[in-house]
């Protein structure tokens, strides 16, 4: 039982006991009232019965004191005179009329000193009759008093009848005894008066005289003349009293409990009780007590119940709360610990519930929160505390609280948190708010939009976010009435880099170039990587300046500066192409499509270049484009052809070796000179096949011919950067049957920007064959001599500006004699190429040039003529020497 039950159960007793107590209480006092009440009323009819009994007895009285007074008043001369005087009939009948009279009254008599009857009411004359043994007579003989005396009950002798005799002394005229005057009180007249009253109140009343002897009683039947067996000493007690008094006691006639009230007559010897039986007293009461009782035992009974229900409901109402707590505890630690902030605010505009979440994510005090203050306290602390930036974030606070629909917006927090704040309105009027932090899914989302928008490597933008400027550009162009300029930017030999400097290398350039771009750009345009090298600028147009050229110029000047990436120095090189709107383009697929011409155009006509797109450019890439297309299918067609020029010896004058090159037969166009188509199968990724085709096809032809002489065959950047290339190069010789030795492979310097391990080591593992290697179209790349010491060359190839300058030009000339001591100094062989006049030839054979090749020799042969020129060996068209012509040296060039 819990202690609040407990407490119940106690006051419930307590409160019985009280009841019971005050119950009690009460029925003892309304006893009491009720005993009082008896009490009094029993002393008021006592009074009234005493008072009427004295009256009985005063009447009677009267008449005996008038007849007294009157015999005292004959003054007879001799008592026997006057007694004479009493002795008559006349006085007898004055008795008898007087006894006639009064009802109580049975008779008058007077009595001579001697004891004899004087006179008599009844008869006349009066009996003999001596009364002189008389209580009453003996009384005043022997005392002269005055007063009244009362004898003791006697059967009347005449009629049976219970009488007491009220007797006065008649003095005689000297005031010596003469008689006495006596009046028979009839006691049966005393109880007829007491059955009329008793009957109507239900009492008993007994008249007795001093000494207790009952004179007259009813209802009880109690012998006159004695003392009632049951007379107590209290009763005597208060029969000697003067004066009236109560008492309880023991009743005449069974011992039963009575009051009892005591009444003495103040004239006369006797004393009239009158008494209730104490149960006929309280029979009222009990009456009333029973029914109190049974409707205290009743409400009692009452009680109990209620209690009992109470305590069952105080029970049902303890588990229910148990259960609730139980609930709110449960409740509260979900509430803790989910993720979210949760706060209710009740329809009062109290807070109900605030999770640790909520009190987390908001900063709100515990103690404040655990005060269920007003949503409007909460609200005022919140403004205090600088929580809302301002107004109208205090204004969307606000009418979250009272909306009446559903409710959810975000709001960052002063800490930078960013909140979800969901607000779902109740139907008492209240509302739930969820707070979710949702900060980290919003930088997510930013960083997701940011890496959907932006290349991850250079931080430009995208593909994707670089199509969706251009067309807000193009839109804002049209509003504004402006031009705009669309770069395309492409880095030149990208592939190259890559390839020989790893894939890191790469990357590092381009992060290079996007900061060069970005710092000669600035901010404003739009700078985004829209592919692997590729990049392009939305520059609007809309200052003073009017078309991109300039920028672009710039562009590729900042970014030709050199640049170190992981300790090595680079170049970079980038082109060109810029398209403008609308001048060039009414949409931005077509000023898209006009910048990559533009763009292509400056890589086609070599690199570092920039190229604004112009009408006759489209057709141009049309036939570029056609031009790719017949180069991809031209393998197949078999267009393509090896020729081989011859490389002749300046000291035999006889066919040294030849160079193979390739010739495309183009069904339309004729012959493709190789300069047009192999910058562009590099570009298509043909070079390789191709290549190798050359090789092959260059390696069988050498094999057949008559004279173990070289041919040499050129190799494609692309294709010396090949990992596979040795292994390649030996399988074709091993096809081929081509002795190494007999091999040269002609590589240009501009490829090797530096000592690359792939090329290196390529190189050394052909040249551990028997493989030679040349350096082709020297003078005309940019490093120069450097070359020459950290690359294993056999041979170098003087380029043909040279040698046509040669003659003309002093300076080419210095270059060539350098050129030559060097090679000299450095045991390397000397081709000279595109040796076009006998005053060329003259002049590099006057300085010991070894090997000559050019137009004025022999142009490049098909395989059939060259087979010819291999067995049948010329002379110099005009060599002045036939000497020369006449030796032909072991030539392996
Ligand atoms: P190259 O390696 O410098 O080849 C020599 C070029 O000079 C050839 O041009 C040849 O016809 C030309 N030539 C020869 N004698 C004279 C002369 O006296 N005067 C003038 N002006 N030119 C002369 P071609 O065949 O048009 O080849 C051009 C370039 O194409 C070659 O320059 C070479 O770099 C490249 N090439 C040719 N065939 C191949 C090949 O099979 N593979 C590779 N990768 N490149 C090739
Ligand atoms: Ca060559
Ligand atoms: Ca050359």
């Amino acid at each position: 039982m819990s202690a609040a039950s407990r407490r119940l159960v106690l006051a419930g007793i307590a409160l019985l006991i009280g009841m019971i107590a005050t119950v009690s209480i009460a029925m003892v006092d309304t006893r009491n009232h009720a005993l009082e009440a008896a009490r009094t009323e029993t002393e008021r009819l006592a009074k009234a019965i005493a008072e009427q009994t004295a009256v009985a007895f005063r009447a009677t009285d009267i008449v005996i004191a008038a007849f007294r007074d009157e015999i005292e008043s004959k003054t007879y001369a001799t008592p026997e005179a006057q007694a004479a005087g009493i002795v008559t009939k006349e006085f007898q009948k004055e008795l008898d009329r007087q006894a006639t009279l009064l009802p109580q009254a049975d008779a008058f008599t007077v009595v001579d000193a001697s004891g004899h009857l004087s006179n008599y009411s009844r008869r006349w004359p009066p009996p003999h009759l001596n009364l002189s043994d008389r209580d009453y007579f003996r009384y005043f003989r022997d005392h002269d008093d005055r007063g009244i005396f009362l004898s003791k009950p006697v059967t009347n002798r005449g009629n049976g009848l219970w009488t007491a005799f009220l007797a006065r002394r008649i003095d005689g005229p000297s005031g010596q005894f003469f008689g006495i005057m006596l009046g028979a009180m009839d006691l049966s007249y005393f109880r007829n008066f007491y059955r009329e009253v008793a009957q109507h109140e239900n009492l008993a009343i007994t008249l007795v005289d001093r000494q207790g002897r009952v004179l007259a009683s009813y209802p009880y039947d109690l012998p006159p003349g004695q003392r009632p067996k049951n007379l107590t000493a209290a009763w005597d007690r208060a029969l000697a009293k003067p004066h009236p008094s109560v008492m309880t006691g023991p009743g005449l006639l069974d011992g039963s409990a009575r009051i009892i009230s005591v009444h003495p007559l103040a004239d006369y010897p006797v004393v009239v009780n009158v008494s209730v039986s104490a149960s006929g007293a309280l029979a009222g009461w009990r009456q009333q007590a029973a029914l109190t009782a049974l409707a205290a035992v009743f409400a009692m009974l009452c009680m109990i119940l209620l209690f009992r229900a109470i305590i069952l409901q105080l029970r049902r109402l303890e588990r229910s709360e148990a259960d609730l707590a139980r609930n709110s505890n449960t409740l509260s630690t979900t509430l803790d610990h989910i993720s979210q902030g949760i706060v209710m605010i009740d329809g009062q505009g109290r807070v109900a519930v605030c999770n640790r979440q909520a009190l987390a994510m908001l900063d709100l005090p515990p103690g404040l929160m655990a005060s269920n203050p007003s949503a409007e306290t909460v609200f005022a602390y919140q403004v205090a505390a600088g929580e809302f930036p301002d107004a109208e974030e205090e204004h969307r606070y606000r009418g979250s609280l009272y909306a009446d629909k559903p409710v959810t917006y975000e709001r960052q927090r002063p800490n930078g948190r960013i909140l979800e704040v969901q607000c779902v309105p109740l139907p008492d009027g209240g509302v739930v708010r969820t707070y979710s932090d949702v900060t980290e899914r919003r930088q997510s989302e930013e960083r997701i939009r940011y890496l959907a928008h932006h290349d991850p490597l250079t931080q430009l933008a995208n593909r994707t976010l670089f199509t969706a400027r251009l067309e807000e550009e193009i839109a804002r162009a049209n509003q504004g009435a402006h031009r705009l300029a669309l770069l395309y930017i492409d880095l030149d030999r990208f592939k190259y880099v890559n390839d020989s400097h790893g894939h890191g290398a790469g990357d590092a350039l381009l992060v290079k170039l996007a900061e060069r771009l970005t710092l000669t750009v600035g901010f404003g345009p739009t700078i985004a990587r829209t592919g692997g090298d590729e990049f392009a600028i939305i520059l609007p147009l809309d200052g003073p300046q009017h078309d991109a050229s300039h920028l672009a110029r710039d562009i590729v000047t900042a970014v030709r500066q050199p640049l170190e990436i992981d300790g090595n120095a680079f170049r970079a090189s980038i082109s060109i192409g810029i398209a403008h709107y609308p001048d060039h383009a009414k949409s931005a697929s077509d000023l898209l499509r006009n910048a990559d011409i533009a763009l292509y155009e400056a890589k086609n006509e070599g690199t570092g270049l920039v190229r604004a797109f112009d009408a006759g450019m489209e057709a141009r890439q049309q036939a570029l484009f056609r031009r790719e297309q017949d180069l991809r299918s031209a393998f197949e067609l078999k267009q393509f052809e090896v020729v081989y020029q011859p490389i002749l010896s300046t000291v035999s004058g006889c066919v040294a070796g030849a160079e193979a090159l390739l010739r495309w037969h183009h069904p339309i166009h004729g012959l493709v000179p190789p300069a047009d188509f192999i910058t562009l199968a590099e570009k298509l990724g043909l070079i390789e096949p191709l290549g190798f085709w050359v090789l092959e096809t260059a390696c069988k032809e050498a094999a057949q011919w008559s004279l173990e002489i070289g041919v040499a065959v050129n190799l494609s950047p692309v294709q010396v950067n090949s990992e596979t290339l040795a292994r390649q190069v030996q399988q074709i010789l091993e096809r081929t049957g081509l002795p190494p030795h007999r091999l040269t492979l002609e590589v240009t310097e501009g490829l090797l920007l530096e000592p690359n391990p792939t090329v290196l080591s390529t190189m050394h593992a052909l040249r551990a064959l028997g493989i030679r290697f040349s350096l082709d179209d020297f003078g005309t790349g940019h490093s120069g001599l450097g070359y020459l010491r950290r690359f294993p060359f056999d041979a170098i190839k003087i380029d043909k500006l040279f040698i046509q300058d040669m003659v003309e030009h002093a300076d080419a000339a210095a270059i060539v004699n350098a050129l030559l001591a060097v090679s000299v100094e450095l045991g390397l062989e000397v081709v000279a190429e595109g040796v076009e006049t006998a005053a060329q030839l003259e002049m590099l054979r006057s300085r010991q040039c070894q090997y000559v090749q050019g137009f004025f020799l022999s142009p490049p042969l098909p395989a059939a003529e060259m087979r010819l020129f291999v067995l049948e060996p010329r002379p110099f068209p005009s060599c002045p020497d036939p000497v020369l012509a006449a030796e032909p040296p072991a030539i392996r060039l």
